[in-house]
């Protein structure tokens, strides 16, 4: 049976400059738990209907949920972000597994930002941590996003902080040089991988 690989590493770390090379040049399926978390709270959806139950103001005009405005409310209420993860999280780890059970081969790959604090780890065989220093993480997603540096900040410290996410991790994507060099690595623990299982 194939790994469970799981990918993670802090807000612009190169986690998405990963995926996107070993989905587009190596072939194996990405699991994003972002694009989930969206695609459980789209309209239709049973946490969709439960969320605008509880909350109608988070309801937009063209009928999706204004997710900014959740997060803005829920964010600093914990009864309330305690209710919106008890109905968001079931739904998005349901998907999460289904995914991880119907990938082709060689293997999945589960990126997720929180994949340590939110629990995902636990589905995971190999944990692989993007690692970048603070520094470059802040000036390339500001390049990337045009985000202001205290933003990026605040982001960062909600997430693990860097030492803490090397000393769990079980393989370490150096992503303190060059794009070129992240690609190596890249295919370096592609064929680690496909070694070891
Ligand atoms: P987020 O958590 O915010 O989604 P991420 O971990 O997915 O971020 P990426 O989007 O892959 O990070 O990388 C952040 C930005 O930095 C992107 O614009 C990417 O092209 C750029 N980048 C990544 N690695 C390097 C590098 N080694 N040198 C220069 N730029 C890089």
């Amino acid at each position: 049976k194939p790994p469970v690989v799981g990918l993670t590493g802090g807000i612009g770390s190169g986690k998405t400059a990963v995926s996107d090379y070993l989905r587009d040049t190596l072939g194996v399926t990405i699991v994003d738990a972002d694009v989930i978390a969206r695609d459980v709270v789209a309209p239709g959806q049973p946490a969709f209907n439960a969320i605008v139950q509880r909350f109608p103001d988070a309801l937009k005009v063209d009928g999706t949920l204004n997710r900014a405005w959740l997060r803005a409310h829920v964010l600093p209420d914990d009864d309330a972000r305690h209710w919106l993860e008890s109905v968001t999280h079931p739904a998005i780890r349901e998907v999460i597994e289904k995914q991880l059970q119907t990938a082709p081969p060689p293997y999945p790959v589960l990126v997720s930002p929180l994949l340590f604090e939110s629990g995902q780890a636990l589905l995971c065989d190999y944990v692989a941590v993007v690692d970048a220093q603070e520094q470059q993480q802040i000036a390339r997603t500001s390049r990337r996003d045009g985000n202001d540096e205290e933003l990026i900040r605040t982001i960062m410290a909600k997430q693990w902080p860097r030492q803490r996410r090397l000393e769990n991790a079980d393989y370490i994507i150096d992503n303190t040089s060059s794009l070129e060099s992240l690609q190596k690595a890249t295919l370096a623990f592609h064929q680690h991988i496909l070694a070891k299982f």
